[in-house]
């Protein structure tokens, strides 16, 4: 299905209704390729949000009372409906955000498709306990349940992966649901939540947009809502386990990352100059991805070769353009603020960095001159900046956004210690042909996630989490479940 260009107005789903917020308030969603709206979505109130938590209570006792395999099926079915759709949600997704409908299309619909399939078969493993003989008159066992309404929290940067892989755990494990998306980019949220409904009972999954205090605080400290699961920053983080602090609750949060992509001498330099700078930063959603690279590491034997490689890589694959042709390879930033907040790191670059490499330049009538209707998008160049420091600012700070240092070292004990000075620990890259040393930085590596000779592969067959300032959180199905222990006498 293709979308006309009219402004489109999209709703809450509560309860298995389309409503819009009860104050009738809206917000408008711009799109960032062009700075202009493009559509409309509910700017909901307290209320609104007491009313997702109302009938999600209500929904609860329905949906985790069903075998696991009924719930598997449910799950399956929402897999089907999203292959079918995959087009139209490709498409609110890159208007929505301006991730490019190549990487939204190819990559991320069939993505989402498999992390409903794998929850659906993850239920069987949610509902198991243990037995354990304690002695000749005694048993006991442990019971896997659900923690009731789980309320999910998502950022504007992947509003749909960061929807399903919250949403189709915990409903596996037979929690109901309640999505928060961005008000920065909640559109493809909100149709995604329309979707599901088509499957679900009523109530089960339920999708509130609005604002991050007034909808989300609301949300995260009702006293009936049992778990959270936050992916944003540190900061909301912070306030959220302020405003839960006195009716705690588990919480799983999936924060920012300062990741370092290293590449030794010994490493293909060919790949690794096309694995730093495309996957490695500039073709995820233009850098702004939680794993980013956005600290390149790079021996200082090997740095002017690679500085060559990857400058003539980012001047062969990277066309800016606009994210729904299917040549572009990177889009624009996804809103005015963040616009903001890249552009003015590339200033402090220029003057704590020692070179703007390539790059540097913004603004969509300099960028992109011949398309006026791209002009007043947030445009930003892919920008690598040569450092001689991983102490500056640049190398500390979350800019996520196209924006990456060099950094040179000379020996595998120095690459780990700049690799670990950050308060982040989310993705690591290491490019080596040496299989000892892959083994060893692996070890020695302070982050969740390690790619050898590869970068930013995720996939449901294995966890993703972070370390330090990064978050914390536990895998998949037992996220949303938790242990009751019990002791039987059997004298
Ligand atoms: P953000 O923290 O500003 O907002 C995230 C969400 O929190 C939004 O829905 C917002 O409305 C809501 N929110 C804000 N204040 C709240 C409050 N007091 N109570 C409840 N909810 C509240 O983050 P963002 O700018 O949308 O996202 C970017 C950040 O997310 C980056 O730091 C990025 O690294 C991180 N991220 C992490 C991962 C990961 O898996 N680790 C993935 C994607 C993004």
């Amino acid at each position: 299905m293709k979308i006309a260009n009219e402004i489109r107005d999209f709703q809450n789903m509560i309860n298995g209704n389309l409503i819009q917020s009860s104050s009738g308030r809206q917000i408008e969603s711009i799109n960032p390729s062009t700075g202009k709206v493009w559509a409309t979505i509910p700017n909901s109130t307290v209320e609104d949000a007491k009313s997702a938590v109302r009938t999600a209570r209500s929904a609860f006792e329905g949906w985790s009372t069903l075998p696991a395999m009924e719930r598997a099926n449910y799950l399956r079915k929402i897999g089907d409906l999203i292959v079918q759709h995959g087009e139209e949600l490709s498409e609110l997704e890159t208007r929505d955000n301006g991730w490019v409908i190549r990487e939204t299309s190819y990559g991320l619909i069939p993505s989402l498709a498999s992390y409903w399939y794998d929850a659906a078969g993850a239920t069987a493993v949610g509902s198991k306990g243990d037995t354990v003989q304690l002695g000749s008159s005694s048993v006991g066992y442990t019971l896997r349940e659900p923690y009731g309404v789980v309320v999910g929290i998502l950022p504007w940067n992947s509003p749909l992966f960061t929807f399903t892989v919250k949403a189709a755990y915990a409903l596996a494990a037979g929690n109901t649901v309640i999505i928060k998306p961005s008000e920065l980019a909640s559109v493809a949220s909100l149709r995604y939540g329309e979707l599901i409904n088509e499957v679900l009972p009523p109530g089960t999954l339920n999708v509130v947009s609005g604002d991050g205090v007034e909808v989300g605080n609301t949300l995260v400290s009702h006293p009936n809502v049992n778990r959270v699961s936050l992916t944003g920053s540190g900061a909301t983080a912070r306030a959220i386990a302020q405003s839960t602090a006195k009716n705690p609750k588990p919480m799983t949060f999936e924060l920012g990352g300062k990741s370092a992509n290293i590449v030794f001498e010994d490493a293909d330099l060919e790949k690794a100059a096309q694995g730093v700078t495309l996957n490695g930063i500039f073709t995820g959603n233009a850098g702004q991805i939680c794993v980013g690279g956005s600290r390149i590491l790079i021996q200082r034997s090997i740095i002017e070769k690679m500085v060559t490689k990857m400058k003539e890589v980012i001047t062969e694959y990277i066309q800016l353009g606009d994210p729904m042709h299917p040549e572009s390879a990177m889009g624009p930033i996804a809103n005015a603020t963040q616009y903001e907040k890249v552009c003015s790191y590339i200033e402090l670059g220029k003057k704590e960095g020692r070179e703007i490499i390539i790059g540097g330049r913004h603004g969509g009538k300099d960028l992109l001159p011949n398309q006026p209707h791209l002009a007043e998008g947030y445009w930003v160049e892919p920008t690598l900046i040569r450092v001689d420091s991983n102490s500056l600012r640049i190398c500390q700070e979350e800019i996520f956004g196209p924006v990456a240092t060099v950094i040179p070292f000379d020996t595998e004990d120095e690459a780990i210690a700049m690799a670990n000075d950050t308060e982040f620990g989310l993705g690591a890259g290491v490019w080596t042909t040496n299989l000892n040393r892959a083994h060893r930085m692996i070890r020695k590596l302070e982050s969740g996630n390690v790619w050898v000779n590869t970068y930013r592969t995720v996939g449901p067959e294995l966890p993703f989490g972070g370390q330090k300032s990064s978050g914390y959180g536990v895998d998949s199905i037992m996220e949303f479940t938790r242990e009751k222990t019990c002791y039987i006498d059997i004298g």
